[in-house]
């Protein structure tokens, strides 16, 4: 239990290992976190395995998911014997592993293959497809094991749930609720995960229903509760009921939790005064905070904050990018300047963050009229970096920027340029700072905007349905300032309500054209 050290004496005295022996000393690694030796211990052993060796060895694959770790796991799982191809336990390990590598196919023939499926089985397929971004097919796999008369148990419920909170879409998510059965909805775990979800799917009544329901709430309760505040811009309700919280029950996760919420909200002074009063302060905690402080502009607050954690901490990364935001969304450019230097000083290695730095800086030049600067400064940058950037991507059905992909593309896109004239001439002006690329020949910075994943994805709802007034989106990313300006013009000019779910939070554009955030993201 923890004493490793122990556990190895003990292991090296025993002359006659078996394989009993090596999977124990192999799990007590694993509990230590120590996975790669337990890597090291596998490779020495010349026995045959048994069923735990064979789990444990997966799940230590699993659990690296490294090239080392690939390479060993999917040897080991093409060479198991005949017997154990029929062992459920071993093969949802096996299932799990493959989906942690990302190698869905052979996880789903793994899958497959399983004659006498259980419900881990499903479970297992399940939860891989929530891990690789594939939740929707969560439901078709419910669909099928209420069809193959399996009955869906609590831990494959909160699978689901999972699955919708990831998915974020109201109506469908109701409709999957629906389905769970009393004796099984009336459960804490459940309804915890439940207040989660709602909060997800944009409807904070239907959390906070689930919220009153529960007796004996826990830490995840409130926590979840608090989040949901959050994500919709209620801060005080979030502040208020952290404070009502019982003191024993408080944790790094619900103070972060809040103080992203007075941050979503600008509540700076209920910030301050919530932070100080926490006795241990964590790197997450610090950098919620500065996030907090970057977000209104108090770039001095945020860097002494910055200056007090390192007096006893080494330099952390993203202190700096919520500083960097903070001073791009400021169009502050010698402040950005100094963070994008100080960064690359202190983290040479970081080539995805200092990349997305390099472009953020480079249009703030462009944004206070320095386009020669901007081209050859990330001409340089990327350069100097050649990195890979990350696509942004939306569902309603699912797109990514400048998706040609879906058959009704061509509508899609003629709907886009209707309502960016619609809203050109009510005065809308893109904001070419929101450009995070650089432009290749034939494009414009408006072009560029009008192909952000989140445009695609409502011009497609109006496509769909061009009286509607109801559209929701959600987003992997966090929404740029000019697509958060156009949709507020969209849902004023077109009389609707749109909810986009970002990585950040919720945001409710209200026929008023006004929206939930009020700017604060
Ligand atoms: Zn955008
Ligand atoms: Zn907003």
């Amino acid at each position: 239990f923890g004493d490793i050290q122990n556990a190895e004496n003990v292991f090296k005295s025993i002359q006659k290992k078996d394989i009993v022996t090596y999977g124990t000393m192999m799990k007590g690694y694993v509990e230590n976190e120590m996975s790669e030796k337990a890597l090291d211990l596998f490779e020495q052993i010349e026995l045959n395995l048994n069923s735990f060796a064979y789990t444990t060895v997966f799940k230590v694959c699993a659990e690296l998911a490294n090239d080392r770790a690939m390479k060993i796991g999917k040897v080991l799982l093409d060479r198991i014997p005949q017997k154990f191809r029929h062992d459920n336990i071993v093969l949802n390990s096996a299932m799990h592993m493959l989906m942690k590598f990302g190698d869905i196919e052979s996880a789903e023939n793994v899958f497959q293959s399983i004659k006498k499926k259980d419900t881990s089985t499903f479970g297992a397929l399940m939860n891989g497809y929530n891990m690789n971004g594939l939740s929707r097919k969560c439901f078709k796999i419910l669909e099928e094991m209420i069809k193959e008369n399996i009955f869906p148990d609590e831990i494959i419920w909160n699978i689901v749930i999972g699955a919708c909170s990831k998915i974020r879409l109201l109506r469908r998510s109701q409709y999957i609720i629906n389905k769970i059965p009393f004796e099984i909805q009336s459960k804490k775990q459940i309804k915890n995960s439940l207040i989660h979800m709602w909060g997800k799917c944009a409807s904070i009544e239907k959390a906070q229903n689930v919220f009153e329901s529960i007796v004996d709430r826990d830490t995840i309760t409130y926590t979840a509760m608090i989040n949901a505040f959050g994500l919709h811009g209620m801060g005080s309700e979030a502040i208020q009921l952290y404070r009502k919280m019982p003191n024993n029950l408080h944790d790094e996760i619900s103070h972060i939790c809040v103080l992203n919420a007075c941050s979503h909200s600008g509540l700076l002074q209920e910030a301050w005064s919530i932070f100080n009063d926490i006795p241990l302060k964590t790197e997450r905690i610090y950098t919620t905070m500065i996030d907090c402080l970057s977000r209104l502009f108090l770039f001095d607050e945020a860097q002494n904050l910055i200056n007090e954690y390192e007096k006893t901490n080494e330099p952390s990364l993203v202190m700096y990018i919520s500083l960097l935001s903070g001073a791009r969304n400021n169009r502050n450019r010698n402040l950005s300047e100094m963070i994008y230097n100080r960064i690359k000083f202190l983290f040479p290695n970081e080539k995805d963050h200092l990349m997305s730095g390099a472009i953020l800086l480079s249009n703030i030049y462009s944004s206070v009229g320095q386009h020669e600067l901007a081209r050859t400064f990330r001409y340089n940058q990327i350069k100097e970096l050649e990195t890979n950037v990350k696509l942004g991507l939306t569902w309603t059905e699912e797109f990514t920027a400048h998706d040609y992909s879906h058959p009704k593309s061509s509508e899609i896109y003629s709907e886009l340029q209707r309502f960016t004239s619609e809203a050109i001439a009510h005065g809308y002006e893109y904001d070419s700072s929101w450009v995070t690329r650089q432009l290749k020949e034939e494009e414009t910075n408006l072009s560029v905007l009008c192909g952000h994943s989140e445009r695609i994805a409502i011009a497609y709802n109006f496509v769909e349905e061009p009286d509607t007034k109801f559209i929701q989106v959600t987003k992997n990313l966090r929404i740029c300032g000019d697509c958060h300006q156009m949709t507020k013009m969209i849902t004023k000019i077109r009389q609707c309500h749109i909810i986009v779910s970002d990585a950040n939070r919720i945001h409710h554009f209200h026929p008023n054209g006004q929206c939930s955030c009020q700017d604060h993201f």
